[in-house]
């Protein structure tokens, strides 16, 4: 085995650390190093990104070392003190909301180890990636290039932490693209007890199934381990289309490129299609220009999309108008870049999401209601809907356990009021056999949950045994666990 380094952050070796504010909004407020959870005074408040989930922490505690948390669980199970782990806060579900004592990993990030895994040929085809688990991805990303690797799929968004992607069932696009859980190999975790278990598939096999994508609620996960493979680079292709001809044939749209989606502007037949091709490490690259990216990514999709979205908040009547603006805005562009730097992109416009998995034989019919709904409900968004695919995984609690799926995701503008959109938008989902993203917004509960979730009893079952007293529960895991 080849250890790399144990770092804390900031500064990861190789990675720049955060700097300008418009980074810093996006991040919690840097938590406050509280020794114990007996040091309740004066404790900031909590809220997630996107502004819809606040908190009241009776303490926060940034530990340095696994020691340390399993010092912080023990202490509050033993004053009958909650605890919830929060990552960078970017789950809309209340997922790590918390009134206990309220820890964060940022001090403990960046590359522990790497082991080679060879193929069947007996040849090195990857290397499995001890991460601690505070790492954000977007610092995950240059780290695995500077060694040759890469996290074979990402999301569109990289500020997450690792663990907290990974719990949530955190997916990117592409129909041979399973999410992040399904990389994940191992992991460390401590317990209610305060106890440090270390799982796989060979060792402690049922925790390790549960924890995978264990919502915050199994304990606290130290490090994970992440099958890599070897660095590649994604030939990217935007195109502007129209639903009609996407839905026409999705299935062949899904398997056109080896990661393929696309975001339909509603009150409109407009889409933005983005189709990535994995190119080999080593192809040349021909990154988006600073001045392009700066007009595609920075103006279009943040800064002008703001204003966009203001406007829609004070004219409503407006918004169809506005989509078929910002739609055209969008034009062709092609490039090529490292794997890291193309799935992923800035958001800094804040909105509120809810994300369902459907059968991708489902996917178009549903599609079609969904627009026809909101023509016939004269509700407004200026959000795209963004549709994407993910393989089938063997993840317990996972929205693709068993079956390809569809992800189709509703959004709207932190201030216009989201709740017939995605009340609307969730009976639709639901008749065709959706499963809610858990950092999503949905309105589940554990008994519907139980009924549409594969392994939820399973589960159940392994958090009964390793948090009895509920000492990892919050408000969230009260509604979706029993
Ligand atoms: C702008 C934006 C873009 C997004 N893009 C995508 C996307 O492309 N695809 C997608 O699937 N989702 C996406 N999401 C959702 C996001 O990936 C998930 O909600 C993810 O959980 C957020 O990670 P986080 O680090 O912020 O976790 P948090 O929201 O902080 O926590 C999520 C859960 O993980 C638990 N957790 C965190 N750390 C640990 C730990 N060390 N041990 C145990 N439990 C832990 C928390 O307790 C909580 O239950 C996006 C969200 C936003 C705001």
């Amino acid at each position: 085995m080849h250890t790399v380094h144990r770092t804390r952050s900031p500064g990861v070796p190789g990675v720049r650390p955060h700097s300008g504010s418009m980074v810093q909004d996006r991040l919690p407020p840097r938590l406050a190093r509280v020794p114990s959870p007996a040091m309740t005074t004066s404790v900031a408040p909590w809220q997630n990104w996107a502004g819809n989930v606040l908190a009241s922490p009776s303490g926060r505690s940034l530990p340095t070392t696994v020691a340390e948390v399993s010092d912080v669980v023990t202490r509050a199970a033993e004053r009958g003190t909650r605890v919830k782990c929060v990552g960078a806060g970017h789950s809309f579900t209340p997922a790590a909301a918390t009134d206990g004592v309220l820890v964060s990993l940022d001090d403990l990030a960046g590359v522990e180890s790497i082991v080679p895994t060879r193929g069947a040929d007996g040849r090195v085809d990857g290397a499995d990636v001890t991460v601690w688990a505070g790492t954000r991805l977007h610092r995950l990303g240059p780290l695995l290039w500077e060694l040759g690797l890469a996290q074979p799929n990402l999301g569109d968004f990289a500020e997450q932490s690792l663990a907290g992607a990974v719990s949530t069932g955190t997916h990117g696009t592409g129909c041979a693209a399973p999410g992040l859980p399904a990389t994940v190999v191992g992991l460390q975790l401590v317990t209610a007890d305060g106890a440090v278990l270390t799982c796989s598939r060979e060792s402690d096999p049922e925790v390790f199934e549960a924890a995978r994508l264990g919502i915050g609620a199994l304990g606290i996960i130290t490090k994970m381990t992440v099958r890599c493979v070897p660095a590649f680079a994604l030939r990217a292709e935007e195109r502007p289309w129209t639903l009609t001809a996407a839905l026409a044939d999705l299935e062949g749209f899904a398997r056109s490129a080896d990661h393929a989606e696309f975001f339909w502007f509603p009150h409109t037949d407009a889409i933005n299609v983005k189709r990535n091709t994995r190119l080999p490490g080593d192809a040349e690259l021909h990154p988006v220009g600073r001045i392009r990216g700066l007009i595609g990514d920075e103006l279009l999709s943040n800064e002008v999309f703001d204003v966009v979205c203001r406007a829609a908040t004070r004219r409503p009547a407006l918004t169809p108008r506005l989509n078929r603006v910002a739609s055209r805005a969008l034009s062709a562009r092609d490039f090529t870049d490292r794997s890291y730097r193309v799935f992923a992109s800035p958001r800094r416009v804040r909105f509120r999401e809810m994300e369902y998995a459907v059968p991708v034989a489902a996917a178009a019919g549903v599609l079609r209601d969904l627009r026809d709904t909101i023509d016939r409900s004269g509700i407004v968004t200026p959000f795209p809907v963004e549709v994407r695919f993910a393989a089938a995984d063997d993840v317990w609690m996972s929205t693709a356990y068993g079956r390809e799926v569809c992800y189709i995701a509703v959004h709207q503008y932190h201030l216009m009021d989201h709740t017939e959109l995605f009340r609307l938008a969730e009976g639709i989902f639901l008749a065709a056999g959706g499963r809610p993203h858990w950092g999503k917004m949905h309105t589940r509960t554990a008994e519907d949950l139980s009924a549409m979730v594969d392994r939820f009893d399973d589960f159940v079952s392994v958090r009964d045994r390793l948090d009895p007293e509920r000492v990892f529960g919050n408000d969230y895991t009260e509604r979706v666990l029993p």
